[in-house]
């Protein structure tokens, strides 16, 4: 199993930092909140672009 970026919504500012960095991974869902698409593989660089991107550290790997 692939990791994969999972992002912790209470510490979220909804900044779209993460979606510009990495539109492929981060969406803004129906109900409003930001959330990473469900793929097979993530992009590596692109990934770790928005972790440095969020003002909040609030995105991680989950192994
Ligand atoms: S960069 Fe971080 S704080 Fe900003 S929208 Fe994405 S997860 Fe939320």
């Amino acid at each position: 199993m692939a990791r994969r970026p999972v992002l912790d919504l209470s510490e979220c500012t909804d900044c779209e930092g993460c979606i510009e960095m990495c539109p492929e991974v981060f969406k803004r869902n129906p109900a409003g909140y930001i959330e990473v698409e469900d793929l097979d593989h993530y992009p590596e660089v692109c990934v770790e672009d928005a972790i440095r991107s969020c003002p909040t550290d609030c995105i991680v790997w989950e192994e």
